[in-house]
């Protein structure tokens, strides 16, 4: 099991969840963030952290594609563990529906 971050994280990345993992397994895009699932313990301290509720367990129906996703952005992107500011129209995006088609970038975020 791990968790996953999920759609509403694209255009937000607000990054509360990077200074609560214990073994630091987010990754960072250019848009949103990804989880590493085989580095994750599972502890769900992030879930509740992040303001966007854009991680979830990947026991929830429906997720699979979100766990694909993490599984293959988190080799390709830099490791990231300190909050910086989230994106500019992070409350504008916030709830939005279709932001996967519409924003979703493979591009590498900064890292820290
Ligand atoms: S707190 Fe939520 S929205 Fe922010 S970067 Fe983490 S997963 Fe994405
Ligand atoms: S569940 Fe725990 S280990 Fe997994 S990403 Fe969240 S804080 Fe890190």
């Amino acid at each position: 099991m791990t968790y996953v971050v999920i759609e509403n994280c694209i255009k937000c990345k607000y990054m509360d969840c990077v200074e609560v993992c214990p073994v630091d397994c987010f990754y960072e895009g250019e848009n949103m963030l990804v989880i590493h699932p085989d580095e994750c313990i599972d502890c769900g301290v992030c879930e509740p952290e992040c303001p966007a509720e854009a991680i979830k367990p990947d026991t929830e129906r429906g997720l699979e594609k979100w766990l694909e996703l993490n599984g293959a952005m988190a080799k390709a992107w830099p490791n990231v563990t300190v909050k910086r500011d989230p994106l500019p129209d992070a409350k504008a995006f916030d709830g939005r529906p279709g932001k996967y088609d519409e924003f979703f970038s493979a591009e590498p975020g900064k890292g820290d």
